[in-house]
């Protein structure tokens, strides 16, 4: 198997270097709400689902120049709504030992399944990204096997 090293892919029209890469912290605490790890910049959502291609104040490509970039997205997504909906059984029949409402949770158990991933989609894709940015900064060297 041959192993080659390649520079990162470059947004088409951004500059690189102007954006010095924010501590790990900051990239996370950014994501969360919903602006761009790299910048602090808003605006990235056209509506709760649709984001926009790059940063409209730092130029950062989301995709980061690669196809299949939002199953990262999309595997936070699921990671977060299992956690909550999770979360919330469990809480509920703790809290309500010995008697937990069955009935409710039966009913709620399905509706958060729904709600969970559409309330957290803009959230996992800007987490997803921090992500990305943090064990993958801007400009480094990646490593790529061709098969
Ligand atoms: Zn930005």
């Amino acid at each position: 198997m041959k192993r080659r090293i390649l520079m990162a892919p470059a947004p088409e029209r951004s500059p690189e270097l102007p954006w010095p890469m924010p501590r790990r912290r900051t990239l996370f605490l950014r994501a969360v709400q919903r602006h761009c790890p790299r910048c602090g910049g808003g605006h990235l959502f056209r509506r709760w689902i649709v984001m926009a291609d790059q940063c409209p104040t730092c130029g950062l490509a989301f995709t980061r120049g690669e196809s299949g970039y939002q199953l990262g997205a999309m595997w936070f997504n699921l990671l977060l709504a299992e956690a909550v909906s999770v979360g919330v059984f469990l809480t509920t029949v703790v809290l309500t030992w010995p008697n937990p409402p069955w009935d409710r949770l039966q009913i709620m158990g399905p509706l958060e399944a729904i709600i969970s991933p559409l309330f957290f989609y803009p959230f996992s894709k800007t987490l997803f990204l921090a992500f990305d940015l943090a064990m993958r900064p801007v400009g480094t060297l990646v490593d790529r096997q061709e098969g």
